[in-house]
This record gives structure tokens, sequence and C-alpha cells, in this order.
């Protein structure tokens, strides 16, 4: 007789090492309420023994938000200590001039393939989803991958509006890097978080004391990466993973390391991260891309914070096989909301949504007027979904 549905089976005999692997796994606890409270207790006790108020600190990446909203961990935080988010969503950092770009080259008669959430991102004047609607071809991806699938479906010229962060361009490396069909190149809008960090350290208006380092990314860098900016800068940085306890194990090292004025990287989340990081990754990265600078969306230009394709890759690079013709684009008004979005200022740490006064009301998930609105990553629309709108209560 079949097991019963769901019932587990016996399957092959186990060795003793993957039983020992088990009972480790069955040993860790993400959700631990006691855990949770005894780490909450520490990083009250320790903002408090710092004297100051508040003590601001920054995470950079979207995933930390989601988990701080999503379990309620901005409650638990004393009142004096300042959690904010920095440019963290690869969404919302993407600039105007670089949707631009990709509304142009759909209007030029090009089929453009992104992730869902760039489709709704507007540029200076147009999304990718205005210039569908006038008749441009745009499609929704999923991964690099399956853009390079979309390309080898059809005889059309298909360009990748490849945006994100290294974790997402170590993807983009590998289809660059796996022969794509001649029918295919990418338009690399990809950024790297590490300069943008030096760029939010020396901004005088939002005074961080200590950065809470994504462990997604992480993975690929390793954690080394932070020791010169740490020493630079004389702030301490602590990577963390993203369980909730990931977090508040993360926050009570932090200010650890903040009260006691220790400017050192701390690796919290080591069942992923290493010193190293990565090398094969790393590899695939930077034989695909080279750092330029450029603009991050409403915050500045950051030194070496855009990735381009290297020169071994031009064939590839949309901006070096067509002439991007942003004339067309001008035709239209661009609108007349955005003119009272923060999105710049919040992503700099300076200001939170409910510090703009379109956030729940003419901006909202279903209608957004910024980008922070769009993603799922983003600060506007996580705060939003949790419970950030105004008329919720004050957060
Ligand atoms: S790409 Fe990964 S590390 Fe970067 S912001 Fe998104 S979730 Fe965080
Ligand atoms: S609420 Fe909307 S308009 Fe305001 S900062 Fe956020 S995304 Fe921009």
């Amino acid at each position: 007789m079949a097991d019963p549905a769901g019932a587990p089976s016996a399957g092959p005999p186990r060795s003793s090492e993957d039983a020992r692997l088990d009972a480790a796994i069955r040993q860790l606890k993400f959700r631990d309420p006691a855990t949770a409270r005894k780490l909450s207790e520490t990083i009250a006790r320790v903002t408090k023994e710092i004297g100051r108020s508040p003590v601001s600190v920054m995470h950079v990446c979207g995933s930390h938000e989601q988990a701080i909203a999503k379990f309620g961990l901005r409650a638990t935080f004393p009142r004096d200590l300042n959690v904010i988010m920095g440019p963290g969503c690869p969404v919302c950092i993407t600039d105007m001039p670089e949707v631009d770009e990709g509304v142009a080259l759909a209007r030029q008669g090009v089929l453009i393939a992104s992730y869902g959430d760039m489709l709704k991102v507007r540029g200076t004047v147009q999304s990718l989803n205005d210039a569908q609607a006038d008749g441009a071809d745009v499609a929704v991806v999923y991964s690099a991958s399956q853009a390079v699938d979309l390309a080898r479906s059809t005889d059309r010229e298909v360009v990748f509006f490849a945006t994100g962060f290294e974790t997402t361009a170590v993807a983009t490396a590998a289809v660059i890097r796996g022969n794509p069909p001649k029918n295919f190149s990418v338009l690399s809008a990809h950024k790297y978080i590490p300069p943008v960090m030096e760029i939010v350290a020396e901004m005088p208006e939002n005074r961080v004391e200590g950065f809470l380092a994504a462990g997604h990314a992480a993975t690929i860098t390793g954690w080394g990466i932070f020791e010169a900016f740490a020493e630079k800068h004389r702030l301490p940085v602590v990577v963390a993973g993203f369980e909730p306890l990931d977090i508040l194990a993360g926050l009570a090292r932090l200010v650890e390391l903040v009260r006691d004025r220790e400017p050192k990287v701390v690796n919290m989340f080591p069942r992923c991260v290493t010193k190293e990081g990565n090398r094969r990754a790393q590899e695939e990265l930077w034989s695909v891309f080279r750092p330029v600078g450029g603009r991050w969306r409403g915050i500045a230009h950051v030194p070496n914070g855009n990735l381009r394709l290297r020169d071994e890759w031009a064939h590839l690079d949309a901006r070096r096989r067509f002439t991007i013709d942003l004339s067309s684009l001008w035709d239209y008004a661009p609108p007349t909301l955005a003119a009272d979005c923060i999105c710049g200022n919040i992503m700099s740490g300076i200001a939170s949504p409910v510090n703009c006064k379109l956030f729940g009301k003419e901006c909202v998930p279903d209608t957004p007027v910024g980008a922070c609105m769009v993603s799922s990553e983003g600060t506007c629309k996580i705060w939003h979904q949790y419970g950030g709108h105004p008329d919720l209560g004050t957060l």
C-alpha cells in the first residue's frame, strides 16, 4: 500500500552524517519567543547604556525591512533606537534615465524583457507599462535565463533590462557567459551595494552609527569586504540573516559595538556567510561586469556603484548594439504628483514613508507615484502593506 499523503517515506538508508545534520537542524530555533524577548531586552538595555537619543542604525536590504515589518519587530525596539532602511531595494534605486533607456528601446521596436516590478516604475516620463499601453512589446520574466529562453523562441531582438544588486547580477553574468542566442542582449542597470554605503555613511543628515549588512549579498561578497569600510568610517557593520531572531541578534550585537565604539565587522550569519564569500560567483560577476560611477535614483552619483558590461561582452551590450534615441520620450509630460515624492530622502535614511504627504493617499501600491511604493522590497510598499497607513496610527 502507498504511504498516506504527507507521511514521510522510509527512503534510502541514511548515513550518520545525515542524522547529525538532521539533529542540528531540529535544534535551530528561528522563532523562539523566549530568545526574542531576551534579545529585545539586550537591545533596550544597551541602547539605554549608550545614553544618546536617537541611536540611528541602518540596514540596506529590502528583505530586512520586510521581516521587521512582517514580524512587528519595530514595536519591540526601544524608542531611542532608530532602525532605518537605506538604499536596499533594487527596483527603487534604478535611476529614471535607465528606465528611459528601456522605454526608448521598447518604443524603437525591440522586445524588452524585465522583472515584473520594473514595468511599473516610471522613468522621467513613462514606465515600461506605459510604453506597452502605447503598443510597444514588453515581457515579464522571472529570471535572466527566462529572458534567454524568450530570445530562443523568436527571431526578434530581445533586450533583457537587467536590474538588481550583486545577487541578481551574478545570474545575469551566468547567462552572458552561457552563449546566449545572437538576438539577445542586456541593458544593464545593475548596482553594487558597498560603494553606496560609503555615500550614505558620509551624509551628515542621517548620522548613521552602524550598519546591518544583508546576509544574501554577503554570501557572495563575503563579510571581509566590509572591513576596509568599517575602518575608514569608524563604523561597525554586522552581517545578519532574515529570520526575526537573526535580525534581533544582529541588532543586539550592533548596538553593543556602537556602545563600545568598536568599528569592526561581525558576522552574525555564519550558517551562510564566510569571510571570503563565494569565489566562483565573484569570478563570474567580475569577468562580465566592471564598476562605473552612476546615479542611484534620488540619492546621489555613486562612484563605482553601477555595473556595466566589460568590452569582451560588447556584442551583448544593448547600449553598444543599438542607438538609443530618447527624443521620442519628450513628447510626454512628466506626472505632476511625482514632484512631491520623497523617495530619495527615504532611501538615504533621512525620511520615513509617513513624512511623505502622498503616502497612503495618492500613492498606494495599485497606483504608485514613486518607486518606493512599487516593489515588495520598497519601504513605502512594505510600510503600507504591514500597517504603515497613516489612518492606522503612528509607527
Ligand atoms: S537583492 Fe537580496 S540582499 Fe539585496 S536588497 Fe534584495 S533581498 Fe536584500
Ligand atoms: S509614498 Fe509614494 S510618493 Fe511618497 S515617497 Fe513613497 S513612493 Fe514616493
